[in-house]
C-alpha cells in the first residue's frame, strides 16, 4: 500500500517535467555543434583576418608614403633645375626689353607646369617682369618675406608654406639666384605654387588624393602646416598637435596606428621628404579595415552556411534514423504496457545495438504476453475439469446483466457425491468430476459459459435462453449423466435449478439464489430432476 502510494507519488511528479524525446536531443545537440562550430570559426577568422589586414594596411600605407615622398623629392628636384636653367639664360638678356622679358618667363611656366606664377627680380630687388603678367607688380619692390628671404641669401630658396599679405593665398615660393658669367648677382627668379589651387602638387597626385576605400593622404611642410589635403580648406591650417606630424617634426618616418585630431581612429604610414624638410601621410580609417572584415565575415557565410545547412540537415536525418528503433520499442513497450497493442513482427535494423535491442525488447514482450495469458488462463479456470471458475461465471453474469440479454441459468449439483468419495476415494470421485464437466460441456452451445462454482457444483449460463428452453437442456444433461458410464462402476446422478433474467430477478446474486433454491427444492423432491424456480406472478 505505502510502495503503491510511492509510485503514484513519483508518476505524478514524473508527469509535471517535461521529457526531452531523444530524436529532438540528438538533434538539438547536432545543431548546437555545428552552430559553436560555425561561431568559434567566425570568432578566429574574423581576430587573424583583422591584425593581418591592420598589418597590411599599416605596410601599404608606409610604403604608399615612402613612394609619394621620392616623388615629391624629384619634384622639387626638377623644379629647382628649371629655375636654374632659367637662371643660367636671363644675365645675357636686356631687362630694358620688357616684351622679351614677358615672354620669356611665360615660355618658362607654360612648359613646365611646375609653378602657377613665376617672378623674375633684379639685382635691386625691383620685380621686372611676372608670368602670368601683372601691369600692378612690375617695376614694383619685392614685399613678401619669403621673396625677400630668397633675395638676401642668394640661394636656392624653397620657402614654408605663408599667405600672401596681398592676395591672401597660401603660397610655397621656390626660387633661385641670377649670377652673370663673371658671377656677379643679378637677381632672383623664384616660382608661385597656390596650394588652394590647381597646381602641381594636384597634377602630380590628384589621382591618388582618396581612394575607394576611404584612404587619404596629406602632405604638411617643416612647421607641420598643411600644404596639401583632400579637403582643401583645411590647407594652410597648423595641425603639428596631430602624433603622427610631432614624429614627422622629430624627423620620424614609420607607421602607426593613431587617433587623428578628430579622434577617429586611423592607421597612418609617414615619411620625411628630404628636398623639401616636409612630410607625406597616408592614412587609412581603421573603420575601412572593419568594412572589409565584415564584407569577409559576410562572404564566408555566404559560402559556408549552405554546405553547413545541408551537413546539418543530414545528420540530423541519421540522428532520427538512429533514434527511430528506441523511440519505436518506447512507445511499443508504453502501448504494450496500456494492453493497446498486439505485438509486431521484428524489421532489422542496420544499427547492431538498434537491432540487438528490438530483437531482445520484442522477445522480452512476447514472453512477458505468454506468461500473463497463462496466468489469466489460470486466474479464470478451474484446474481440474478446465471449465471457467466462479470469478469468471461471477464476471460474465454481470457483463450479460449490463447488456440486458434474456438468460437462463443452471446450477447442478451431484447427488450423493460423498458416498461416491467414501466408496471409491477422492480420486475417483476428481474422475467422475471430470467426467460430469465433460458431458455438461458437450451439451452447451460454444456462446454459452459453463462454469464449477466449487465442490460438486457447475452453474450454466445459456445466453438468449427461456427457463423453459433452458429445462430441456439441464434435462438432457440430467438423461445424459444418468445414462453415461462412469469411472466408477455405479451410476451417478445430478439434479438441477433453474432460473431466467431478467423474468425472475434482475439481480446477479438473488438470481443465482432462486436458481439454487430450484435446485434445493429438487433434492428435496427426492434427486435426479430438474426444477425452474417457480414465482409468485407465475
Ligand atoms: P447431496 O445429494 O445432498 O448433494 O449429497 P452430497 O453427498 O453430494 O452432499 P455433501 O455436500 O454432503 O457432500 C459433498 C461432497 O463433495 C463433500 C466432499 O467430500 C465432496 N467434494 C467436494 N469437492 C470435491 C472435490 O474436489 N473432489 C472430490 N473427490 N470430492 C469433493
Ligand atoms: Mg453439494
Ligand atoms: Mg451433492
Amino acid at each position: 500500500m505505502i510502495a503503491q502510494n510511492k509510485a503514484s507519488r513519483w508518476q505524478g511528479k514524473a508527469r509535471k517535467h517535461k521529457k526531452i524525446s531523444l530524436t529532438a536531443l540528438l538533434s538539438g545537440l547536432v545543431t548546437i555543434s555545428v552552430l559553436m562550430t560555425l561561431t568559434i570559426m567566425f570568432i578566429s577568422s574574423y581576430t587573424s583576418q583583422k591584425q593581418s589586414l591592420i598589418d597590411n594596411t599599416l605596410s601599404l600605407n608606409y610604403s604608399s608614403a615612402a613612394q609619394m615622398s621620392q616623388t615629391l623629392d624629384s619634384l622639387f628636384q626638377s623644379m629647382q633645375n628649371s629655375l636654374k636653367y632659367a637662371a643660367d639664360y636671363f644675365p645675357q638678356m636686356d631687362y630694358s626689353d620688357t616684351e622679351k622679358l614677358d615672354s620669356t618667363l611665360e615660355l618658362i611656366r607654360s612648359s613646365s607646369n611646375f609653378f602657377n606664377s613665376i617672378t623674375l627680380v633684379d639685382d635691386k630687388g625691383v620685380i621686372r617682369s611676372t608670368s602670368p603678367y601683372s601691369n600692378k607688380n612690375i617695376g614694383m619692390q619685392i614685399s613678401s618675406n619669403a621673396a625677400k628671404i630668397a633675395f638676401e641669401s642668394r640661394a636656392s630658396y624653397i620657402s614654408e608654406a605663408y599667405q600672401s599679405p596681398l592676395s591672401k593665398r597660401r603660397i610655397v615660393f621656390v626660387s633661385e639666384p641670377i649670377f652673370d658669367a663673371a658671377g656677379v648677382f643679378k637677381g632672383t627668379i623664384g616660382g608661385n605654387i597656390f596650394l588652394q589651387e590647381n597646381n602641381i602638387l594636384n597634377l602630380s597626385f590628384g589621382s591618388q588624393l582618396k581612394t575607394s576605400n576611404g584612404s587619404y593622404f596629406f602632405i604638411v611642410d617643416a612647421k607641420g602646416t598643411l600644404l596639401f589635403h583632400p579637403d582643401t580648406k583645411r590647407i594652410g591650417e597648423n595641425i603639428s598637435k596631430n602624433e603622427i606630424v610631432q614624429k614627422l617634426l622629430n624627423d620620424q618616418t614609420g607607421k602607426e596606428q593613431y587617433k587623428n585630431l578628430a579622434g577617429v581612429d586611423s592607421l597612418a604610414g609617414y615619411q620625411k621628404v628630404p628636398a623639401t624638410d616636409w612630410g607625406v601621410v597616408v592614412v587609412s580609417p581603421t573603420q575601412t579595415v572593419y568594412d572589409q572584415l565584415n564584407e569577409h565575415i559576410r562572404m564566408l557565410l555566404l559560402y559556408t552556411s549552405v554546405p553547413f545547412l545541408i551537413l546539418t540537415l543530414i545528420v540530423i536525418r541519421v540522428a532520427r534514423k538512429l533514434a527511430s528503433p528506441f523511440v519505436y520499442l518506447a512507445d511499443l513497450v508504453n502501448q504494450v504496457d496500456q494492453g493497446k497493442v498486439d505485438l509486431p513482427t521484428m524489421k532489422p535494423h542496420w544499427n547492431r545495438e538498434a537491432d540487438l535491442l528490438t530483437r531482445t525488447v520484442l522477445s522480452a514482450l512476447a514472453n512477458f504476453r505468454k506468461q500473463t495469458d497463462q496466468l489469466t488462463y489460470d486466474a479464470r479456470t478451474d484446474v481440474l475439469t478446465g471449465m471457467t471458475n466462479r470469478r469468471t461465471f461471477e464476471e460474465v453474469i454481470q457483463q450479460w446483466i449490463d447488456e440486458q440479454v434474456t438468460f437462463s441459468i443452471i446450477v447442478i449439483d451431484i447427488d450423493r457425491f460423498k458416498s461416491i468419495n467414501d466408496t471409491y476415494g477422492h480420486h475417483a470421485g476428481d474422475e467422475v468430476l471430470k467426467h460430469i464437466a465433460g458431458l455438461i460441456k458437450l451439451a452447451v452451445r460454444p456462446l454459452d459459459v459453463s462454469s464449477r462454482f466449487g465442490g460438486e457444483e457447475f452453474v450454466v449460463l445459456l445466453r438468449h435462453t427461456e427457463s423453459d428452453t433452458a429445462y430441456q437442456i439441464a434435462e438432457y444433461i440430467r438423461v445424459s449423466v444418468e445414462e453415461s458410464v462412469m469411472p466408477v462402476d455405479r451410476s451417478v446422478t445430478i439434479s438441477a435449478g433453474i432460473a431466467e433474467y431478467p423474468l425472475h430477478s434482475s439481480s446477479a446474486t438473488e438470481l443465482f439464489h432462486l436458481a439454487d433454491n430450484a435446485l434445493y427444492q429438487a433434492k428435496e423432491e427426492g434427486r435426479n430432476r430438474t426444477v425452474t424456480i417457480q414465482t409468485v406472478e407465475k
